[in-house]
């Protein structure tokens, strides 16, 4: 290699260089920025004065920043209560900022569902003592809320930059409760995890269910235990509620008998669609377990069509037989073990 060519080489490798390095900073001081990642957070109006941020019926990925929640607020006159704080803190904050664009009104109450992840993350962004929770999703956070936030940290990267567990500090009873115009009721129900809170707003009909019910996509189950989720969906289905707010998937309103499937089960889809999956996966897992099979085969069980249909069954019900099926394996074992002695 002549001199000159050396050189001419030598300096475009620099400026190469120099551009790939000045290219790398811009991003990085993109991701580092104030604003952070963007989630768009619509509100949606879906009864007087409640709106809802309708999360992605998808698994925990980076480029959704974990969000596939709903979370909701309603404006009652007398300050805004709040239903979920989202998977960040950066959720957290453009929720405040979405709650701003619809009303002035202050926060006076944060209701944390249960403890998974997705619905308390964003708490960092509500002034603490407005976040409430039942007793024990208050201890759960405590004990387990920063192994999930690695998780979280793990499936979602950047979107939670920056977001640290805070721990509900007010325990909130079932009951009713009045602010504004508005008079609640909270109910203190279990099964999806062991502290499930659901919120009836008696005025408007909305029912917020946390992850009680979840609508077009398959429930998840790590902390579930099915008979009792199975009761608490009929606590929720005998309220009445014109709306249902699930934990995952679309805002629905009931059907009228006259549209209802027979026997009707449930006026809400919702509900309906959650109880039929949480039969069919104890089922399937319980036969499985009688026959004998080991978790590789009850894991390549194949789904029926109206499982399949609801998103992200085939990777959930992968998770619901690692979480589920050692204890189903015992029951069936415990069951033959009687019947012969
Ligand atoms: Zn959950």
């Amino acid at each position: 290699m002549n001199s000159t060519l050396y050189k001419r080489t030598h300096v475009l490798l620099r400026s190469g260089l120099r551009h790939l390095i000045l290219f790398v900073l811009a991003i990085a001081t993109t991701l580092a920025s104030a604003d952070g990642f963007d989630y768009a957070l619509k509100p949606q109006r879906i009864a007087d004065d409640t709106w809802v941020l309708v999360g992605r019926s998808e698994d925990f990925t980076i480029a959704n920043g974990a969000n596939i929640v709903n979370t909701a607020f309603v404006v009652t006159g007398a300050g805004v209560v709040v239903i979920d704080s989202g998977p960040s803190r950066y959720y957290g904050e453009q929720f405040r900022q979405a709650i701003a664009s619809v009303t002035a009104e202050p926060i006076v109450k944060v209701l944390i569902t249960h403890y998974h992840p997705d619905h308390f993350l964003g708490n960092q962004a509500f002034a603490l003592e407005t976040l409430h929770a039942l007793p024990d999703t208050i201890s759960g956070i405590a004990r387990d809320g920063n192994a999930f936030a690695e998780n979280l940290y793990r499936l979602s990267g950047d979107a939670m930059h920056g977001t640290e567990v805070r721990v509900p500090p007010k325990a909130i009873a079932p009951g009713p409760f009045s602010v504004g115009t508005h008079r609640f009721e909270v109910l203190a129900l279990d099964g999806h995890t062991g502290a499930d809170l659901a919120l009836f707003d008696l005025g408007t009909g909305v029912l917020f269910t946390g992850d009680l019910v979840f609508n077009g996509r398959a429930p998840t189950t790590p902390h579930a235990r099915i008979e009792p989720w199975l009761a608490s969906l009929e606590r929720l289905d005998a309220l009445g509620a014109r709306i249902i707010v699930p934990g995952h998937g679309a805002v629905s309103e009931a059907m009228p008998a006259s549209q209802q499937g027979k026997p009707a089960s449930s006026p809400h889809v919702s509900i309906a669609q959650t109880r039929d999956y949480l039969r069919w996966l104890n089922a399937t897992l319980k036969e499985a377990a009688e026959q004998g099979l080991d978790m590789s085969e009850a894991l390549a069980l194949p789904l029926p069509p109206q499982i399949q249909r609801m998103a992200v069954s085939a990777s959930e019900f992968r998770r619901s037989v690692s979480h589920l099926y050692p204890a189903a394996e015992q029951d069936a074992l415990t069951h033959a073990h009687s019947h012969r002695y």
